[in-house]
């Protein structure tokens, strides 16, 4: 029997189809209630490494504030948006829900500063980056379970969370098997679903927690052409109510809308080219993700519309004096840590060190590091340099 099996029948042929059987690393009883995806959203979710998404940086050190998005609000929204593209489209939608769940769980503390320094000091030991690091943590660092480390996630599930292939910058030897996989050609059309509901999220939220925090302002939107755009279009289509807005409502106002209007370009697109597809997902004529007729897609105009806004956010949030700040701080702290515990690896904590003789001490400590949430790292620095005052 398949559980929750009516879903299916609204499925697509481009869908990963649902099962309560779909395989697994270590062989394990299917659940008599929930499909194999809903099994692995559930493990994702009663993880620890995603329990730390609470305090990991997005954009804002989660001490600058609690509005702010962190890894875990931003994981939630990725995961709403990702879900609700497939229903719409017929694709799986507890399977891109659950890859949205998964897909920063590997993120270092400090956001990308932080990301961008653990690969530097790792430069000579296989490098650090995120999604392979969310790779290891569901494969070999979670430890729940006493037959098998990791959270033992089906196979398709760690397909759909490779965005860059096997070619990333960590230690993922163990997977190999599922790299040359005749699978592994293709990814998950809900996988590229996530990627696109994740550009949708994060451009969006950006922009709204970098005018929350008072470093973008409302007057400097008015040079970005999609801002501006969508103000005239609010401003003639529903007049009355949004003049008679106040600013900050306005703003959410117009937020919203925005990011309506790239999951409705992204519905309708996608569908479209679906139409035009003769082909099934299994072909192996099947257009590569980057290929022109990858049916998963924005629009050119929309698509246009979103690398205006992320330029925009690279020049004044991103490279903003006080994010940039938080920025070095974080690499600094990371810095730290990284050559207090390769030179004393006997201060790491048992279960850590257990694990060298395995993975080696330099991945060993990545591991570590990348793991820990803003405030762990921060009070594990002030510890180890003897400042009592940032304790
Ligand atoms: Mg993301």
């Amino acid at each position: 029997m398949i559980p929750n099996n009516r879903e299916d029948e609204m499925l697509s042929r481009f869908a990963v189809q649902n099962r309560s059987d779909h395989e697994r690393y270590f062989d394990e009883e299917p659940d008599p209630y929930r499909t194999s995806f809903q099994r692995d959203r559930d493990r994702l979710i009663h993880s620890k490494a995603f329990r730390r998404l609470g305090y990991k940086t997005q954009v804002f050190v989660n001490s600058e504030g609690d509005n702010y998005r962190t890894r875990l609000t931003h994981s939630l929204e990725v995961a709403q948006i990702a879900r609700g593209v497939s229903a719409a489209l017929g694709l799986n939608r507890d399977y891109a829900e659950s890859i949205g769940l998964a897909h920063d769980l590997g993120h270092t503390p400090f956001g990308h500063a932080g990301e961008g320094e653990l690969h530097t000091l790792m430069e000579n030991h296989g490098g650090f980056e995120h999604n392979c690091q969310s790779l290891r943590i569901v494969t070999l660092l979670e430890s729940r379970y006493t037959n098998f480390n990791g959270l033992n996630l089906t196979r398709l599930m760690l397909r759909g969370m490779m965005k860059h292939g096997c070619a990333g910058r960590c230690a993922l030897e163990h997977l190999k098997d599922l790299c040359e996989d005749p699978f592994a050609k293709f990814w998950p059309l809900e996988a590229a679903i996530v990627d696109a509901s994740d550009q949708i999220a994060y451009l969006h939220h950006d922009l709204e927690d970098g005018l929350d925090s008072g470093y973008l302002t409302f007057d400097e939107l008015f040079e970005l052409n999609v801002w501006s755009d969508a103000y005239a279009r609010a401003e003639q289509g529903e007049r009355e109510k949004f003049t008679s807005l106040r600013p900050p409502h306005r703003l959410r106002f117009l937020l919203r809308h925005m990011i309506n209007d790239s999951v409705r370009n992204l519905i309708e697109t996608t569908s479209s080219s679906f139409d035009a597809l003769g082909l099934n997902i299994e072909d192996p004529a099947f257009p590569s993700q980057g290929e022109r007729d990858y049916p998963v897609r924005f629009s050119s105009e929309t698509k246009e519309k979103l690398i205006s806004l992320r330029s925009f956010l690279f020049q004044r949030l991103y490279r903003h004096p006080a994010v940039m700040k938080m920025s070095r701080r974080g690499e600094r702290i990371i810095a730290r840590l990284f050559a207090e515990y390769i030179r004393s690896p006997e201060i790491l904590p048992a279960h850590v060190q257990n694990r060298i003789g395995d993975y080696g001490l330099h991945r060993v400590v990545a591991d570590y590091i990348s793991g820990m949430t803003d405030r762990f790292a921060w009070k594990e620095y002030s510890y180890l340099a003897g400042d009592t005052e940032l304790l």
